[in-house]
């Protein structure tokens, strides 16, 4: 496998859409880079380019190791890919299928039945070796596609919303399955999803894209824990938004103040306008008497792992989600303290009108 940069890679289409701005971006050996945005942020297109379907505009550079691929053909790459149409062959069986690559190629015929065999043991699809592609399941086909990208070694897996045809249960468990299967290759991977769990789950760090743009790159637990925007913030998880003034060394919202931590404050003047965020799980509800953010539960939904509990504070209907994970009932109209562990918290610069 091989490292991919992407030095000021841009992408305008023939009728003028900027799909992607310059971008860079480094896929260290054996990584698995997860592209993770809304539709159309261009997640597809950047994979195109990676793989050779498309070419960038003059000025960009795509580069395998040390190899300057800007300008070759996909065939030339060694890239595999998957998408979420499983794209296989209807007229041929599930070995058929698996072989393709090497036939293309004009393998030995024995060096073929080896590297079927090596990938049905693989992908557990033994049993179905000789059957046609429409007797087979969903998970089945996905494994396939799989197996048909890579008995080519490819120095390259590129997947594009391989999953996200199939049912919750069996995403989880492929999901898993790719990402150990991956790493046992060692192939350098760039996975797109729409879905931040899948995100979470498969990547070795992830690329939130908005609009053509990487709005942040890092591990699951720096995106998750540190946003450094509010897209990425709200695209991967839920927050709970409270606008306010830096007073001293707290945010005064509201008649309420929020203590924070010196770490977060220190980069903010006094009085400076500021969005302070927290995650619903971490908020905490305590008797309302010994509280000093006060609110009353507006609705309250038991989720089984957990209860989403929703309170009014001050007025505003609604403003805190908190999830609760021991067993309690909270009622319409429970008055009910919040505690928000400093620590848990997200401060961003408030450059949106005050609420
Ligand atoms: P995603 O995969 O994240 O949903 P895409 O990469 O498919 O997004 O698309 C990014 C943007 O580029 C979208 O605005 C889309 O409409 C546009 N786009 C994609 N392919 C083409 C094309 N062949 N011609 C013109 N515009 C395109
Ligand atoms: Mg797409």
């Amino acid at each position: 496998s091989v490292a991919i940069t992407l030095k000021q890679v841009q992408k305008t289409f023939s009728d003028g859409t900027l799909a992607l701005k310059p971008l860079d971006l480094h896929i260290e050996k054996g990584e698995i880079l997860v592209l993770l945005g809304p539709s159309g942020c261009g997640k597809t297109t950047t994979l195109r380019l990676i793989a050779g379907l498309e070419f960038c505009d003059q000025g960009g550079q795509i580069l395998f190791g040390e190899r300057d691929v800007t300008n070759v053909a996909i065939e030339q790459r060694r890239v595999g890919m998957v998408f979420q149409s499983y794209a296989l062959f209807p007229n041929m069986n599930v070995s058929e299928n698996i072989a393709y690559g090497l036939r293309v190629r004009g393998e030995s015929k024995e060096l073929k039945e080896k590297k079927v065999q090596e990938m049905l043991e693989l992908f557990d699809l033994e049993p179905y070796a000789h059957r046609g592609i429409d007797q087979l399941s969903g998970g089945q086909r996905q494994r396939v596609a799989l197996a048909r990208a890579i008995i080519t070694e490819p120095e390259v897996l590129l997947l594009d919303e391989p999953l996200s045809a199939l049912d919750a249960l069996l995403k989880k468990r492929l999901r898993t399955d790719i990402n150990a299967l991956l790493k046992r290759l060692g192939i350098t991977a760039v996975y797109v999803t729409h879905d931040q769990e899948e995100a979470m789950a498969m990547g070795d760090r992830i690329a939130i894209l908005d609009r053509g743009e990487i709005a942040q790159i890092g591990t699951a637990e720096e995106v998750y824990l540190s946003p450094k925007s509010e897209f990425v913030a709200n695209f991967i998880g839920q927050m709970n938004h409270f606008d306010g003034l830096l007073n001293g060394q707290a945010l005064s919202f509201r008649s309420n103040f929020i203590p924070l931590p010196e770490t977060l404050y220190s980069t903010y003047k006094e009085g400076e306008r500021i969005r302070c965020m927290t995650r619903p799980e971490d908020v905490r509800l305590t008797s309302f008497e010994d509280a000093t953010l006060k609110g009353a539960v507006s609705h309250s939904v038991f989720l089984g792992d957990r209860t989403r509990v929703l309170v009014s504070v001050e007025g505003v209907k609604e403003l805190v989600h908190v999830d609760c994970f021991e067993r309690k009932r909270y009622s319409k109209g429970d008055r009910v303290g919040l505690v928000i562990p400093p620590l848990c918290l997200v401060l961003l610069p408030n450059l949106g009108s005050e609420e």
